[in-house]
Formats: structure tokens, C-alpha cells, sequence
């Protein structure tokens, strides 16, 4: 049941049906607010058209110099800036909770990711863009040498959510920057202040190359940056993704598309039941359920559903919720967005309509902000919302299922296919489950662990998205290939593909390519059929 709304929730969920963070559309300002209380942080201007491409325009006259410096002087630069991400990590923890109403065990991992991801691609990346030399196949073809070049799109574009407003940002801005490509991010209008920070950081403290930066705003915003870069990288809604894909089609610009999700973890019957508990709470519950990665749903095992289901729901009642300031005195924040709030209600309400039972949480608390309690939802199945469109939120749905096929029949029936977790006591029967089911990653005996795996590809199936982060391609997605064919040998004045075409030149190619192209001596020689 739905708590009323305080004045403050309610002014949120009005800015949240017009645009964002308190603007209608085509307004010049927005209002950036602590989700923890609704009160105001910061008004911030809406950047135009016309400023976002002098922005692009800016950083794309300083991208040749950027990538004239190599990865090895550009991972100098990024190395500064780490240095002084670390050095500042508490007061950027301040921020990220102060506009996103994290608890602060969450809202130091943006740092950390940050300093991460520098020096892995800083370790990682001359190799993955090393140029490559295939050797060719043909026997004709062997008299040139091949060569592959890895060079960077000049301005590569991101727009980023509201869950991880640093990791979704500058997190995947690392990568291209590291490639040789100037950056333009723009924000979520909910929480836009810390990537400011830690650009005004790189610019200012750092003494960065303009190389770049940041553009704030809305829908609007978004499209117009979509308009001038060479390559975008989106990050958020299926919704607005399938929107950003195709206005990027009038450009031909390329994008990557990472999506929502609706993870399922799969509970065997053998699965060490206390860490099956533990790692359900924890990828159902951090970041109060706001990652697109999170647990959303869980299949168990007829013989132990009724005691995972008990021990779930102790754990997650054990959950403290409150603004905790720096004394990592909490697990449960606030939700982000004031939109996403009723979506997390509506799910509940609901799976409890039709029958469900809700074991602890279910309810929005009282008072000014917007918190919604950890809920495990019992009983559920494939009729609620709970069970198939993404909730967003600290609600985790439990289904019984008769056998492990059932359950992998079940985590498949979803338009989604981010990532998953199975437990087992027998991790090659979980790997073989995990190779049944229809996502980008799928995490065994643990929870989003994937995620802090550059080494591996990161990214979604179906409407989960297109294109994938980390691993090689998460470098090499911001560039564009160059192939250079080269003779070995002096070369003669003319070739025998070139012209003048006449009957002896065209079929003695025409017999070299037989004898090349066939398989077996006769049909190679022309003397029979083509064998099989
Ligand atoms: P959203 O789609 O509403 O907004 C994402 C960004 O797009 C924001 O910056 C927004 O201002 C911008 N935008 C809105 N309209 C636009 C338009 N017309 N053109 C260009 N840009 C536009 O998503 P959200 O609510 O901020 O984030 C939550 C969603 O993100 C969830 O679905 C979640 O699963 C997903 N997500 C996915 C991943 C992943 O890696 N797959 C990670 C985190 C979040």
C-alpha cells in the first residue's frame, strides 16, 4: 500500500513526469535534490544545441594531439588523475551520497571502480590495440603483408544513468580515453554533481588535456550530443536506448546500447544454502536493488525453497536503512529517482494482488524522501510484474521450481538477458546450467562479480542491449580498423588481375583458381565432380 506522498515527493514526482530533475522540457535550468529529503542541492543550466556541439567541436580540435601522445602518454595523464581520484575519494564519496542518497559502503566503490579501470586499460590496452598481422591465406595472396590498425573514433559520446553515475560515466569513458578519443558525457539530470567534480578534477587539478568533459541536461541534450559525436556509448533505459539508436541512424554514428535487466539467480538443491542466502541478499539488495544487474528473482529447488526462503527473509530484515554520513552504519539508502519509486510499489502491489506473500518490506516509508524498505517477495510467479519487467529497486521475488530444467526455462522467459548466478555444491553442473541461459555473463556461487572482471566482456542480450564493455572489445568498440596491404616483393609494372582483360590471361586465372579453390585432385585438375 502506498504511503502519501510529502510535498517534497510529490514536486519530484511532478519534475519526474516532465523531464528529469525539476525542468519541463526547453527550460534553460534544472534542479539537482537529495533523495534521502527533497531538499534542493543545486540548480544547474540546461546545456543548448548549440553548446554541445562547440563543446564536441572544442575537444575534437585537441583529439589529433591526444592520440599523437600514444597509449603510453596517455596512461600518464589518466595516472595523475587516479592519483587524485584516491587523494580525494572521501569528499567524491560526499557527493555521489548527497545527490544519490546511497548508504556510504556503496558510494565509495565509484572511486574504486574508477582507479580500477585506469590501470587495467592502462596495463591492457597497448596490447588489445596492438596493430595485428594476419597472415594470408592464399597462396597468391602470401606476396603482401597484412596489417590491422586500431585508431580511435575522434569524439566518442556517453550518456549515463542514474544508478552509478561515476562507473556508467567516467567508467566507460576510461577505455576511450585511454584509445586515443576525445569524451563528452552527459549525466543523468538526477545526478550530474559528481561527474562534474571529477572532470573539473581532471581539467583543473589535474591540468588534463581538454580532451574531456561534460554536458548537462536532458532528453534533449542527450539527442543533440547523439547528433555530433562519431561513436556513442549509451547506458540506461531499453526505452530511451531504442530512442538514441535511432536518431544515432541519421548520423551513421555506431552505438553501443547497455540496457535494463531482470537477473535471475538459480538455487540447486545442493548449493551451500548459507552462502546462496548471503549472496541473494547482497545482489538483491546493494545499491538498494538499483543496478541493472541486480538479483531480481530467484528460482529454488523444491526440497530446499521453504528454508532459503526463511533464511532470505531474516537476512534482509537484519538490513539497516537510514543516511549513514561517513560511518558506514547502514546497507538499505534511498531510491534515486522519485519515477522509479512507484514502479518498485506497483510490482509489490501487484504480486501481492495475486496472491504472493510478502514476508518483510512492502512498503514506502513515511516522511520526507523517497525510501522504500528491502521486500522479499514470496510464492511469485511468471503473472507478476515482479517476476518479468524490471523493478529497480530492494525487492527481491522467490519462485519453487521442480528441477534445475524448470528453473532455466524460467530465467529464460524474459525479454532481458543481462547477466546471471547459480548456486551449486558442483560447479560443472552449474556451469552447465550457466550454459543453457540466455545472458551476457552468468556469475557461479556469487552475485554481479562479473562486473569487476575487466578481463571478460560485459554487456546484455536481447533487449538488454547491444554491444559489450570491458574485455578487449570495451577498447577496441571506440575505434575504427585500418587494414594497410603492403607487397613483400618489388613489385612489376602491371598485375595479372589488372588490365587489358583477354581470353589467355582471364583463363589461365580462372584455371590457377581451380586448382587453388577445389577440394580433391581431380576436381582440382577439372577432371570429375567436386567432391564432398
Ligand atoms: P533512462 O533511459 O531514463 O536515462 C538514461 C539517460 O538517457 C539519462 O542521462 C537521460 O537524461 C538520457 N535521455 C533521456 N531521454 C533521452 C533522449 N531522448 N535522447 C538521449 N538521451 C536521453 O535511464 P535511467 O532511468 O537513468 O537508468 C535506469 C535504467 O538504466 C534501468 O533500465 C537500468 O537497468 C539501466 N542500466 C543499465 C546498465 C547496463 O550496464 N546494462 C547499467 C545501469 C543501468
Amino acid at each position: 500500500m502506498r504511503m502519501e506522498p510529502t510535498a517534497a515527493t510529490e514536486a519530484r514526482e511532478k519534475d519526474a513526469e516532465t523531464s528529469g530533475n525539476g525542468a519541463a522540457p526547453g527550460t534553460d535550468t534544472f534542479e539537482v535534490r537529495r533523495p534521502a529529503d527533497g531538499s534542493m542541492i543545486e540548480t544547474l543550466e540546461v546545456a543548448s544545441p548549440e553548446q554541445v556541439a562547440d563543446t564536441v567541436a572544442r575537444v575534437r580540435s585537441n583529439q589529433p594531439a591526444w592520440e599523437a601522445l600514444g597509449v603510453a602518454g596517455r596512461r600518464r595523464w589518466l595516472g595523475r588523475w587516479r592519483d587524485w581520484l584516491l587523494d580525494n575519494r572521501e569528499r567524491i564519496a560526499d557527493i555521489v551520497q548527497d545527490e544519490t542518497g546511497k548508504v556510504r559502503g556503496d558510494s565509495g566503490l565509484e572511486s574504486i571502480y574508477l582507479e580500477m579501470a585506469v590501470n587495467f586499460w592502462g596495463e591492457h590496452g597497448e596490447d588489445y590495440l596492438a596493430d595485428e598481422t594476419p597472415t594470408p591465406g592464399l597462396l597468391p595472396t602470401k606476396v603482401r603483408r597484412l596489417r590491422v590498425r586500431y585508431r580511435p573514433y575522434p569524439v566518442v559520446g556517453i550518456i549515463s544513468p542514474w544508478n552509478f553515475p561515476l562507473i556508467l560515466s567516467a567508467g566507460d569513458a576510461i577505455p576511450a580515453l585511454m584509445a586515443g578519443a576525445a569524451v563528452v558525457i552527459k549525466p543523468s539530470e538526477f545526478t550530474p554533481l559528481e561527474l562534474m567534480e571529477v572532470i573539473r578534477g581532471w581539467k583543473e587539478e589535474v591540468g588534463g588535456p581538454d580532451v574531456f568533459d561534460v554536458v548537462n541536461g536532458m532528453g534533449e541534450t542527450g539527442g543533440a550530443l547523439v547528433d555530433e559525436v562519431d561513436y556513442m556509448h549509451f547506458t540506461g533505459s531499453d526505452r530511451t536506448g531504442r530512442i538514441v539508436m535511432k536518431r544515432a541512424a541519421d548520423t551513421l554514428t555506431p552505438v553501443s546500447l547497455e540496457l535494463g535487466g531482470k537477473d535471475p539467480a538459480i538455487v540447486l538443491a545442493d548449493a551451500d544454502m548459507e552462502r546462496a542466502v548471503n549472496a541473494t541478499t547482497y545482489g538483491g539488495f546493494v545499491n538498494t536493488g538499483q543496478v541493472c544487474m541486480s538479483i531480481e528473482r530467484v528460482y529454488v529447488e523444491e526440497p530446499i525453497y521453504d528454508e532459503f526462503v526463511r533464511r532470505l527473509t531474516d537476512n534482509v530484515k537484519e538490513l539497516r536503512q537510514g543516511t549513514d554520513g561517513r560511518s558506514y552504519g547502514a546497507e538499505q539508502g534511498a531510491m534515486t529517482s522519485p519515477a522509479q519509486i512507484d514502479i518498485v510499489s506497483d510490482h509489490v502491489e501487484d504480486a501481492r494482488e495475486k496472491g504472493a506473500k510478502i514476508l518483510t518490506g512492502g512498503r514506502r516509508k513515511e516522511g520526507d524522501g523517497d525510501w522504500y524498505e528491502p521486500t522479499v517477495v514470496a510464492d511469485a510467479d511468471h503473472s507478476m510484474k515482479v517476476m518479468v519487467d524490471e523493478t529497480f529497486g530492494p525487492v527481491v521475488g522467490v519462485m519453487k521450481v521442480k528441477d534445475s530444467d524448470e528453473a532455466i526455462r524460467m530465467a529464460n522467459d524474459t525479454r532481458y538477458g543481462l547477466s546471471a548466478s547459480v548456486f551449486s555444491g558442483d560447479t560443472d553442473r552449474a556451469e552447465r546450467v550457466a550454459e543453457q541461459l540466455e545472458v551476457g555473463a552468468c556469475n557461479i556461487n556469487d552475485a554481479l562479480v562479473n562486473y569487476f572482471h575487466l578481463e571478460v566482456p560485459m554487456g546484455g542480450w536481447k533487449d538488454s542491449g547491444i554491444g559489450w564493455r570491458h574485455g578487449p572489445t570495451g577498447i577496441r568498440k571506440y575505434c575504427r580498423t585500418e587494414s594497410i596491404v603492403t607487397p613483400r616483393l618489388p613489385t612489376g609494372k602491371n598485375e595479372p588481375l589488372w588490365y587489358p582483360y583477354t581470353p589467355r590471361r582471364r583463363k589461365t586465372l580462372n584455371r590457377l583458381y581451380r586448382l587453388l579453390n577445389a577440394r580433391g585432385l581431380r576436381n582440382r585438375l577439372g577432371l570429375g565432380k567436386r567432391s564432398r
